[in-house]
């Protein structure tokens, strides 16, 4: 709290309201407060929220990567003091976004570990869907992998989903199946609620019988498939036999389209100096390596002076730089405890200065006693000495050196992540980490013929929030324009 305070008088920001509660050591805020919050900040009472650390205010990165985001949803800012997030400065917005992109990450790879243990519960012939297929139901969790969560045909609406398959086989309309199904009463379950009547649209019939779950398949939504996973209402040739003719009948997803060139990490990032415009990475060919290049030519205009440059060279002197940035701001530091024990004894030595001069300020007595001149003599000394000790007090006071962000996985360093990133080729992470500190690199062309020019000589890197930069957007004209510096 006092942190918070300090703060927001050196960056001239106002504390409308304080809860303990947002702050509280080791726990995660409450709904309640935090909802509060929101709405002050909704209703333009506040312009956000202050914290002194992150995991106070949230027990997870994903956690805080989600207030932030509710937060900023809400038109307010999170500032945290410890991490020196703050939005509203430059370097506070560059620690933002490499909070934000590293717990983005995080949050990924939970995502991935999620899809593994659906994977693996398909596999074991679980039914993971949170809605049973109407005509099962689906038995509890158990601990023998042979009945977890299995599926079980219903002991009275197996029945009702056997004759309606019957009905679609033999040519029947949709719209008497429906028929069939609402007077049976056919309900719809779901995981969470149960058993829930529902009435049976003409329009809901075909997606119920192309379920694959009837003819006894566990399904994990990303084409892993277990065939045998619970007992099945129809076989194969009747429900096939059943879809025929369905062509409303809901298709399997398609797998996203992907590339077989993994993207380049400074793709969208890096741009020729001469016109603005993102280059293009170029694979190696028997012409020579890796490049990044000029597209020269576009719907907008020519190039006045395209650049060129290899693509190694260039990725290892902007990661570099990046991590340089960051160094500067992050300090992976925790706070030393000793520097606040000399704090806290400064302070107390300005407090216990202050109260032996208000002490004799009102000591008529001793005024009485040794006289008014030398009574006032003494005054101005311990004022003068409480003042001493409390800018004393102030000077010591440890500053809130930032930490890297929290979201970095334990005990590892952002240069450690990014060398990980880079050496596992998941180009893409390690361009959105580049991407949320660095708006854009330019590069010009090598004016001498010497080869050997350091790349330093060519880049310029733009660090977010550093300068307003005008880029050309998807979609809108923008005219060719070199940048320089
Ligand atoms: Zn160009």
């Amino acid at each position: 709290m006092r942190r918070n305070r300090s703060y927001c008088e050196a960056y001239g920001h106002t504390i409308v309201d304080e809860s303990i509660d947002l702050d509280r050591s080791g726990g995660d805020m409450s709904r309640p407060v935090f909802d509060a919050f929101l709405e002050r900040i909704r209703c333009g009472e506040g312009d956000g929220i202050i914290v002194a650390k992150l995991d106070r205010f949230a027990r997870s990165n994903l956690g805080a990567l989600q207030a932030i985001e509710e937060i900023e949803k809400a038109g307010g800012v999170l500032i945290s003091v410890q991490e020196q997030i703050d939005p509203r400065t430059a370097s506070g917005r560059f620690m933002r976004n490499i909070f934000l992109a590293t717990a983005q990450m995080e949050r990924e790879r939970i995502g991935e570990q999620w899809h593994t243990a659906r994977t693996n519960a398909v596999e074991r012939g679980i039914h993971i869907s949170h809605h049973v297929p109407p005509g099962y139901v689906r038995g509890p969790r158990t601990n023998d992998p042979q009945t977890d969560r299995r599926l079980h045909p219903h002991p009275v609406h197996a029945e009702t989903i056997r004759q309606a398959f019957r009905m679609a086989c033999e040519g029947e309309s949709d719209y008497e199946i429906a028929n069939l199904l609402n007077q049976r009463e056919l309900p719809i379950v779901s995981v969470k609620h149960g058993e829930k009547r529902t009435y049976w649209q003409t329009s809901r019939i075909p997606r119920l019988l192309a379920n694959r779950a009837y003819i006894g398949e566990a399904r994990s939504g990303n084409g892993i498939v277990n065939a045998t996973a619970h007992e099945p209402l129809v076989d194969e040739n009747e429900w096939k036999l059943a879809q025929r003719g369905r062509r409303d009948a809901h298709e399997p997803r398609r797998p996203n389209r992907t590339s077989n060139t993994p993207i380049s990490i400074l793709s969208g990032i890096c741009r020729c100096a001469g016109c603005s415009f993102a280059m293009k990475p170029q694979e190696a060919g028997e012409t020579g390596p890796a490049i990044y290049r000029c597209v020269t030519t576009s719907v907008h205009g020519r190039c006045g002076s395209p650049s060129t440059i290899a693509k190694a060279r260039l990725e290892d002197y902007v990661i570099e730089q990046f991590l340089e940035q960051a160094q500067a701001d992050l300090v992976a530091s925790p706070l030393d405890t000793e520097e606040d024990g000399e704090w806290h004894r400064l302070v107390a030595a300005a407090n216990a200065a202050e109260r032996s001069y208000r002490a004799q300020l009102t000591n008529e007595e001793l005024r009485g006693e040794i006289g008014d001149e030398d009574h006032d003599r003494l005054i101005a000394t311990l004022h003068r000495t409480w003042q001493q000790k409390l800018a004393q007090a102030e000077q010591g006071q440890p500053a809130a050196r930032p930490a890297i962000p929290a979201a970095l996985p334990a005990g590892m360093s952002l240069r450690e992540l990014v060398e990980q990133l880079r050496g596992d080729g998941h180009n893409e992470e390690l361009r959105s980490l580049l991407a949320s500190g660095i708006e854009a690199v330019f590069i010009r062309p090598a004016r001498s013929r010497a080869r050997n020019l350091p790349v330093s000589d060519r880049v310029r890197i733009v660090f977010r929030g550093a300068e307003n930069l005008e880029l050309p957007r998807r979609g809108r004209r923008f005219e060719p324009r070199s940048y320089t510096w």
